[in-house]
């Protein structure tokens, strides 16, 4: 099936710039990936309309949108909720798509209702989220494997048990509450593609019904990469592989989150792809 990748050349023009340089490196490897390999993956161009804005105002409260807009990123935050809640829509419409992976300038997982920080000013999960429910859509899975704790998005969902939250974290202890359907797996520092693949295995042991998985995709996990995780290589394909054995024809969207180095963007992300693009026989 096809996969379908939201991206904007204006994402490495004006996203933050901790995060900006690996965008543009690590789409034209997908690109080339994509040609050498004949790959069934679909690029749309997300952009910010009148439903992003009224959107992005539903979740957020005026003072926080307010300091996006002075802090200079919210442009480039806005086309980053563009490329979400458009990727989410497709999947959620369009069966010819069972999965996507969006690219964005900014990243969205500790943007709260009335907060933010981390290079995330808006919330592009709660805002795809939000607009699934308008179209009749209730229940999410979202699997965050960013180092870094997802708690913008908690503070949207932590009462909601209609999206189930799953934190692969650097931290040191698991709190699962079934109830509210909050799963958090802490690692410890420096933590290897074993200690990862592990944690993995326990956080999808759990069957939940979703009408749409996110998956919050900061390869700031890699060794050579700033989140404190010592993943290599190796390991982001066997993760693209068990999260779409997981999503069993599902639909499924990866959501960039961290990472600023150009070398592991460019090589992972596009082996993320290629896992969602061939068909799991192996091609
Ligand atoms: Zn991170």
């Amino acid at each position: 099936m096809t996969v379908l990748v939201t991206y904007n050349e204006d994402f490495s023009n004006q996203g933050y710039p901790f995060l900006k340089y690996r965008l543009k490196p690590s789409f034209q490897a997908l690109q080339k990936l994509v040609s050498e390999e004949a790959l069934p993956v679909k690029v749309i161009k997300p952009s910010v309309t009148d439903d992003i804005i009224n959107l992005v105002d539903r979740i957020h409260n005026w003072r926080h949108i307010r300091d996006v807009q002075d802090s200079g990123y919210y442009e480039v935050s806005l086309l980053s909720v563009a490329s979400v809640v458009q990727a989410a829509e497709l999947l959620s419409i369009d069966r010819t798509y069972s999965s996507g992976f969006a690219y964005v300038g900014a990243a969205g997982h500790h943007a709260s209702p009335m907060g933010f920080w981390g290079f995330c000013f808006l919330n592009d999960i709660a805002a795809a989220i939000t607009r699934l429910r308008d179209l009749g859509k209730d229940r999410f899975l979202i699997l965050d494997v960013d180092p870094h704790f997802g708690d913008g998005t908690r503070a949207f969902f932590k009462n909601d048990k209609n999206v189930i939250h799953i934190n692969i974290y650097s931290g040191n202890k698991d709190e699962i509450d079934v109830n509210l359907n909050n799963y958090d797996y802490g690692l410890p520092y420096n933590a290897n593609d074993e200690d990862f693949e592990a944690v993995l295995e326990r956080a999808l042991s759990h069957s939940f019904d979703f009408d749409l998985m996110f998956i919050v995709f900061g390869h700031d996990s890699h060794i050579s990469d700033y989140g404190g995780f010592a993943l290599t290589y190796a390991v982001y394909p066997i993760l693209a592989s068990k999260v779409k054995e997981y999503a069993a024809m599902r639909p499924h969207l990866w959501v960039l989150s961290g990472g600023s180095e150009i070398e592991v963007a460019s090589r992972v992300i596009p082996a993320i792809i290629e896992v969602l693009a061939k068909d799991t026989k192996g091609k």
